[in-house]
Parts: structure tokens; C-alpha cells; sequence
């Protein structure tokens, strides 16, 4: 018996850059992925105009956010909502 391997494996499945997700190119359309067009920054407060991505050393007094939509929350759902991109579609 080989059965099992429940989240993957259906035959044209592709992984999308956006959000990291499967998804079936046969069933994708403008609505089907949500993602953050910016990074998730971290800004001190004492300076509005410095920013950089996230990292191990953070500062505890940074404020962190998605740049596009000000969400607090790494694992906030994506603010905007287009079609899936795969790897290999090469979009400009
Ligand atoms: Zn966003
Ligand atoms: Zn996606």
C-alpha cells in the first residue's frame, strides 16, 4: 500500500509565488489569492523614514507592519486579491 500523501500530487497542481500555496491553474481566477504586495517592515519610532525587512535582531521598540495595508500581523490575510502566480509564468 501507497496511499496517503493527501495535500499534494494532483496531476497540473502548481505553487503560487504569492501566497506559497497549490493551486490548480484550471480553476484560477482574479479572486483566488490573497497576498501582500509589500514586505512586512519594521520602522523605529524615533525615524518615520528608515525601514528594513525583518530580522532575527529586531529591535523590541520597532514597529512592524506590512507596508501596503499597515497589518500587524505576519499571518494577516493578504489585502490584495488577484490571480495565482506560478514560478514558471514569468509575469513581467
Ligand atoms: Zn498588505
Ligand atoms: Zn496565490
Amino acid at each position: 500500500m501507497n496511499g496517503g500523501e493527501g495535500e499534494k500530487g494532483k496531476a497540473g497542481e502548481k505553487v503560487c509565488r504569492r501566497c506559497k500555496k497549490l493551486y490548480d491553474p484550471s480553476s484560477n481566477a482574479s479572486s483566488s489569492c490573497r497576498f501582500h504586495p509589500s514586505f512586512f517592515v519594521s520602522r523605529r519610532h524615533d525615524d518615520q523614514k528608515r525601514y528594513y525587512e525583518l530580522g532575527p535582531d529586531d529591535p523590541p521598540y520597532a514597529a512592524k507592519f506590512y507596508d501596503c495595508c499597515g497589518a500587524e500581523d505576519p499571518a494577516a490575510l493578504g489585502c490584495t486579491v488577484s490571480f495565482h502566480v506560478s514560478y514558471d509564468d514569468g509575469d513581467e
